[in-house]
């Protein structure tokens, strides 16, 4: 059982039942997380006066502690910050890179052909250079208040005091590879040769002194020291391309938000080398413009548009999106409001078009399909009392990342993001390809959503592989235009259509629509799916509702005052 203070208690609580938000203080701040001891020190953070910024650091430190397989210092981000004083949204990208000596058939078996998946995850081969710290450091110069070296004093207290093992990081060593191959994970994780279990007390020596450095010397620290020498050192062990050099070149960047008017909000995500912001939006238009001509608004109907769209959104993202610091990709022309229309009317509301194709030529090969699920990538949301927001995703690729770990925190797999063979079938390169300093294709998808005040209405995210895409924009179209609650958005059952077939959450609403698609036409799976949504809404009248997925172990935290948290919830 995780201890939670009082104040955070309360704040679950309120999530948990639902209560009077409507009596809740306007400007006060709010951390969605995947971890309470993350959510808290997201909260310790802005209740000293701290920025969203400020807390998102905190969060990132504590959540590399106590949620070792889904995100880290090891791997990389997406954040989207909305500045509160002058309206302006940023996009940071900290992305992992591809090492400079990498080559083009990096990911093909000596006969040429793609590797399979899973013998990619592990070793030095798919370790992208980490890009959380970096953003972070970046983020911080520009929108930082408190000073960075004390942001990471809670995960250093955690890390010597010692965290009690959750049942989801206890689950995840049993489902995934074999992990007892690589040293030290393997010490750490299986002392005594036994795993870990729920509500062990776990201290993490090594990553309090790696997060002491960084703490104290900044991220140069991490990119150009003892630690980036032991990175490389340990990648290179195990058969990868980083060098000292790729560490030190590293570069986050800031990037402008792709934001697009629809349902009467300014909907913002991130900008390519994630597919999730133009994805998401792709569909969330679509399904705007699907049901215009509508007064049908049954819930079968409303999800068989939302797949639909979905479907097109991926054919596009499949067929042209990569990294647009290498390779050109229409993005203006994907989310013009003529492409868009044409596309929208590819949906009948009483036929499914099963594969749809990509809407800019019609190939006979498709480029590739979206791979396969993992459990692991992190989400959170914060809203501070000046009106700063950020919605952050971070991951290191698989449960785990590459299994290698040093100084106390996994390195990721980013790189097998990447498409494994260059080439289409036809002989076209891929967007997606393996290219030295690329950043590979991904699906997260944080999103803020501002309303007709520039104020953020809604901060969202969720992992879930190439599934985020589905999940989120499930999420904002149900809140922005059907006006559900986000708790009730995010607890609904998920439907997802990746241009195949369709998936719904089994034992949830939406395994009730099964029988209804399938007359639509849809091949329907019936499938679990751990979203991990966390995210904030703000409504016109000020007051802010938090909700955590309940799939996951996430929480909400308020940052008032103890004595008006009671006031509200007793
Ligand atoms: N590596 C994935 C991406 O960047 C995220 C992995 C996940 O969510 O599980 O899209």
């Amino acid at each position: 059982m995780i201890r939670l203070r009082p104040r955070l208690l309360c704040a679950s609580l309120l999530l948990v039942f639902g209560t009077a938000e409507a009596d809740d203080p306007p400007q006060s701040g709010m951390v969605v997380a995947a971890h309470p001891l993350a959510t808290q020190a997201g909260v310790d953070i802005l209740d000293a006066g701290g920025t969203a910024i400020d807390a998102a650091i905190a969060i990132q430190a504590v959540l590399t502690l106590v949620e070792p397989q889904s995100s880290g210092i090891g791997g990389g981000a997406f954040m989207l910050h909305y500045d509160g004083a002058t309206t302006d949204m940023q996009a940071y990208d900290g992305r992992e890179t591809a090492p400079a000596a990498i080559e083009a058939d990096h990911f093909l078996t000596e006969a040429g052909a793609p590797m399979d998946f899973l013998d990619a995850v592990p070793g030095g081969q798919a370790v992208g250079v980490p890009g959380t710290l970096r953003m972070l450091e970046l983020a911080h110069e520009e929108h930082g208040e408190r000073p960075w070296k004390t942001l990471f004093q809670p995960a250093i207290r955690l890390a010597e005091g010692g965290f009690e093992v959750t049942p989801r990081l206890a689950e995840m060593l049993r489902i995934d590879l074999p992990l007892e191959a690589f040293e030290p994970m393997a010490g750490y994780f299986f002392p005594d040769a036994e795993p870990i279990s729920a509500g062990m007390t776990l201290t993490n020596p090594a990553l309090a002194d790696t997060l002491t450095e960084v703490a104290n010397q900044g991220a140069d620290a991490f990119y150009e020291g003892p630690i980036a020498n032991s990175i490389v050192t340990r990648v290179q062990a195990h058969g990868g391309k980083l060098t000292r050099e790729d560490m030190a070149d590293y570069r986050a960047v800031e990037r402008t938000p792709i934001c697009r008017f629809i349902a009467g909000h300014s909907i913002c995500g991130m900008p390519l080398p994630s597919s999730g912001g133009m994805t998401v939006l792709q569909i969330l238009r679509l399904l705007e413009i699907a049901n215009a001509d509508t007064e049908e608004t049954s819930e079968l109907t409303w999800t068989h548009r939302l797949l639909e769209a979905s479907r097109l959104g991926f054919a596009d993202r499949n067929e042209y999106l990569g990294d647009t610091d290498f390779v050109d990709v229409p993005v203006d022309t994907l989310l013009s409001e003529d492409y868009l229309t044409g596309r929208a009317g590819l949906i009948s509301p009483t036929q499914s078009m099963g594969k749809a194709t990509p809407g800019l030529n019609d190939p006979d090969t498709a480029m590739s399909d979206a791979k396969l699920i993992n459990h692991s990538t992190s989400h959170f949301s914060v809203l501070d009392a000046a009106g700063n927001a950020v919605s952050m995703t971070s991951s290191i690729e698989m449960p785990f990342g590459s299994r290698l770990m040093v100084g106390g925190f996994m390195l990721n797999n980013q790189l097998t993001d990447f498409r494994f063979d260059p080439e289409a079938a036809d002989g076209r390169p891929h967007p997606n390809r393996v290219q030295p300093g690329k950043r590979p294709l991904s699906s997260m998808s944080p999103v803020i959503a501002l309303d007709s005040d520039d104020q953020p209405r809604l901060i969202i995210g969720s992992p879930g592989g190439t599934r985020i895409i589905g999940y989120v924009a499930q999420r904002v179209a149900d809140v922005l235009m059907r006006g559900k609650g986000v708790e009730a958005a995010i607890e609904a059952g998920n439907r997802v259509n990746r241009n195949s077939r369709t998936q719904v959450e089994a034992d949830t609403d939406a395994q009730a629509l099964a029988p209804g698609l399938e007359g639509l036409g849809h091949e329907v799976e019936i499938e679990s799916m751990t979203s991990g949504l966390h995210g904030i809404e703000r409504l016109p009248d000020g007051v802010i509702r938090g909700a955590a997925d309940p799939r996951r172990e996430g929480s909400v935290g308020r940052s008032t005052s103890p004595s008006l948290i009671d006031s509200v919830n007793h």
